[in-house]
């Protein structure tokens, strides 16, 4: 399976037969997504080492920078004041907050699996 398949289906990326996150979250009730420990079906650890998904910071950066870019092209073709885009970024970030958790982890996840490795 490739990368990006990987990461589109969020599954496990030794196998691709469980997902990763065991519960999607919602930003509405302020609850983050909850992930699997270690995959159910070949036993790949999700939890790779201590402080493995610090990194996934920076994806789910490049994930706000670009949302936050779309929302200021869309403000700025629709020509609403900056104040506007303003809102409309505080909104957007804080809807899409837990999918960019879980596609920054699922991403981060993913760019670290070498199906050479025994575990
Ligand atoms: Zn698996």
């Amino acid at each position: 399976m490739s990368y990006i398949n990987r990461v589109v289906k969020g599954t496990c990326p030794k196998c691709g037969q469980t997902k990763v996150f065991k519960s999607n979250g919602n930003p509405l009730i302020f609850k983050l997504p909850v992930m699997h420990n270690h995959c159910s079906k070949c036993n790949y650890s999700f939890h790779r080492e201590t402080g493995f998904y610090f990194g996934a910071m920076y994806v789910s950066y490049g994930w706000t920078v670009a949302e936050m870019v779309a929302v200021i092209v869309l403000g700025l073709i629709f020509n609403r004041s900056f104040m506007d885009m303003f809102i409309g970024i505080v909104i957007v970030l804080f809807l899409l907050s837990t999918f960019n958790y879980k596609i920054s982890r699922i991403m981060w996840l993913n760019m670290f699996f070498n199906e050479d490795d025994d575990e």
